[in-house]
């Protein structure tokens, strides 16, 4: 196996790692990959955390070097955070933010600028006539909204831009 198809098959492997805080949708559809080096049979990967406020970041990486270190070519896996890069909401794929809807979650809006109001759709209607009920959600990366249409509950995340760029 030459390095091209050993950084596919990491590649691949991560697309099966998911992030705890949103089951089901994977580190890599999330855009927190910012870099895999393979250096023989050693890797090692750049992480970009999402959400600042996500305690998940140690369990992230547990699972990210499990999954690389299961691969039988694989003699070790080291796994960093890179708080230099910049995560925004923006590279989320258009994968994971369907992965997102199918759960409940509405994706967060696109190109969104610091100050703006936010609204969402419903993920499970689609409709737009929807209303924070609670701005602290779960967990500091999401938000509970109410459907006006459906009536149903459901999940946002919050816009995250990287305020240095705009
Ligand atoms: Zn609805």
């Amino acid at each position: 196996m030459n390095d091209e198809q050993k950084h596919q098959k990491v590649h691949a492997i991560l697309k099966t790692v998911d992030d705890p805080e949103l089951p089901s949708v994977s580190v890599a559809d999330l855009g927190m990959v910012h870099e895999v080096v393979v250096d023989q049979n050693k890797v090692s990967i750049t992480m970009v955390p999402t959400f600042a406020g996500c305690p998940a970041l140690d369990f992230i990486e547990k699972n990210v070097k499990h999954a690389v270190e299961n691969m039988n070519w694989v003699e070790g896996c080291q796994v960093d955070f890179s708080f230099q890069e910049k995560w925004s909401t923006d590279a989320i794929t258009d994968e994971g933010k369907e992965q997102l809807k199918k759960h409940g979650v509405s994706p967060p809006p696109e190109n969104y600028r610091p100050g703006e109001e936010w609204s969402v759709d419903c993920p499970y209607c689609g409709s737009s006539f929807t209303s924070m009920d609670n701005v602290f959600g779960p967990t500091a990366c999401r938000s509970i909204l109410y459907c006006g249409s459906c009536k149903n509950p459901f999940e946002a995340m919050k816009p995250v831009v990287d305020y240095s760029v705009v």
